[in-house]
């Protein structure tokens, strides 16, 4: 995996197994961050996206199955991976926790090397950048650990807000998005930014990108957002 450091959301209510949890996916590389119920979990959703959710079924309150409903009924969090962790093994159990749209499902008690790798199978499918030293889109290769940027093999020179900035847009080409959502997912919600912000480095990127002879890959839609796009210009 390469240094992207991806963000799991640990959603657990029993400390020795947060801590158990916590230390194996350090250890492998991860960011954790640590719910211990169902509202705490839903909050930490919105005030930073991760990248998946741990997510035990066994939780105060409300439960982990209605917990990931919630999460799927969300607009901004559909597509956000999520492996429910239980006690339960019944097949019953099993289809109905994939049902409620978890992507993954471990029974307990599990090894932490498997899990760790559970964790990595699901980001591989549903995020397949994850797993990557360098995205390419178009004429565009970035290189994730060099933080080289290059257009058509010409060195393209960003910084590092333009960086990150590109970054999600090449994982994500085609999509549009709103300048909150790129503001969310580049700049993160805990950091309080003027919207029009996104446009500056939108502007700074495209100049940095634009090279003699080439095309405008970023693809402004009116009112709506922005999208890395192959077909910016006759769009
Ligand atoms: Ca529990």
């Amino acid at each position: 995996m390469s240094n992207l450091q991806p963000h799991v959301l640990i959603v657990e209510d029993e400390p020795a197994l947060v801590e158990l949890l916590s230390y194996n996916l350090e250890k492998a590389g991860f960011q954790i961050n640590v719910a211990r119920d169902g509202d705490e979990a839903l909050l930490a959703v919105q005030e930073r996206k991760p990248d998946i959710v741990l997510l035990d079924w066994m939780l105060p309150y409300v439960s982990g199955i209605e917990i990931c409903r919630r999460i799927r009924r969300n607009p901004d969090t559909r597509d956000l991976p999520i492996i429910l962790l239980t006690a339960r093994g019944e097949e019953d159990d099993r289809i109905r926790g994939l049902e409620a749209g978890a992507d993954d499902y471990v029974v307990k008690p599990f090894s932490p090397s498997e899990l760790v790798a559970r964790v990595r199978a699901v980001l591989r499918r549903t995020r397949p950048a994850f797993d990557k030293d360098s995205l390419t889109y178009a004429d565009i290769t970035m290189d994730l650990t060099t933080h080289r940027v290059s257009r058509n093999g010409e060195p393209i020179d960003l910084g590092p807000t333009e960086f990150r900035l590109l970054r999600f847009m090449m994982e994500h080409p085609g999509r549009v998005f709103s300048r909150e959502q790129l503001l969310d997912s580049v700049w993160g919600h805990d950091v309080y930014i003027e919207i029009r912000t996104v446009d500056v480095h939108i502007r700074r990127l495209r100049k940095a990108m634009n090279l003699p002879g080439t095309d405008d890959l970023i693809r402004t839609v009116r009112s709506a957002g922005y999208a890395l796009d192959i077909n910016a210009e006759v769009a």
